[in-house]
């Protein structure tokens, strides 16, 4: 099988997803922050594929994250509201309607992600005083994380992908934003597992290992999604949503 990479989606050219995702136009910006340790190893995990799907969104690479630029773009932008998607003291939850029209007092809404793992994105909030500044947003999920490959460790953690369609949702609710399509992210999620685990069962397949994507799972964390232990796997650990609602 050709090991080309489509350099937009960083997908072996065999499985691109360029062509089959329609980005979704949504009102608020969504800008991801990628730890630079998982630049190259994720690329083709959740946080560029939710890039992908979303007309509205920009992905960077960063650790200290004031000093760049398209950061220090959107903070020095007076026509933006940008807030940070983590939890905290004060974060406002979305699905409560904690965050109104009268918050943003007719700025667009910016909603910062940092795409790492649980404990990187506290070392890149820790390096980002002005990020640590921002008003936090948090939602309540209305679904558990839909993550066969990588087992979220605990309920209440959500890929990338996910924690930004329930954003969405909770946006939607409260009249900030509109998503009417909503199934595409999630519709895009199950098929970039379902790559993986094809993948995983079939070793032949096994070049997109080559390709920057996340490693397929072994045959006992496909067997163990439905059980109740959570298998010992490194992944990408983050918490969006407010323990308890
Ligand atoms: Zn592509």
């Amino acid at each position: 099988m050709s090991r080309e990479t489509c350099y937009r989606c960083f997908w072996p050219k065999a499985h691109c997803w360029c062509a089959t995702i329609e980005p979704i136009r949504t009102r608020t910006r969504f800008v991801l922050l990628l730890h630079p340790k998982e630049w190259k190893r994720e690329k083709a995990a959740t946080g560029r594929l939710t890039h992908l799907c979303l007309a509205d969104s920009e992905l960077h690479m960063a650790l200290e994250c004031d000093v760049h630029p398209a950061v220090q773009a959107i903070l020095s932008d007076p026509s933006s509201y940008p807030v940070l998607l983590y939890p905290g003291a004060g974060a406002r939850n979305l699905s409560r309607g904690e965050l109104t029209t009268t918050d943003l007092g007719g700025r667009r809404l910016v909603v910062f992600l940092l795409d790492a793992t649980w404990g990187r994105a506290r070392k890149m909030l820790k390096l980002s005083p002005r990020l640590q500044q921002l008003p936090r947003v948090v939602f309540t999920a209305s679904a558990p994380s839909r993550y066969v490959i990588k087992r979220q460790p605990q309920a209440g953690c959500l890929s990338t992908l996910e924690a930004v369609h329930e954003t969405l949702l909770a946006l939607d609710r409260c009249g900030l934003d509109r998503y009417e399509r909503s199934d595409q992210l999630l519709a895009a999620f199950d098929r970039m597992q379902q790559f993986h685990i094809d993948c995983a069962r079939d070793p032949a397949r096994a070049d997109h290992r080559h390709h920057g994507a996340a490693p397929p799972p072994s045959a006992a964390e496909i067997a163990g999604r439905f059980s109740d232990r959570a298998p010992a796997v490194t992944s990408r650990r983050r918490r969006f949503i407010r323990e308890g609602g």
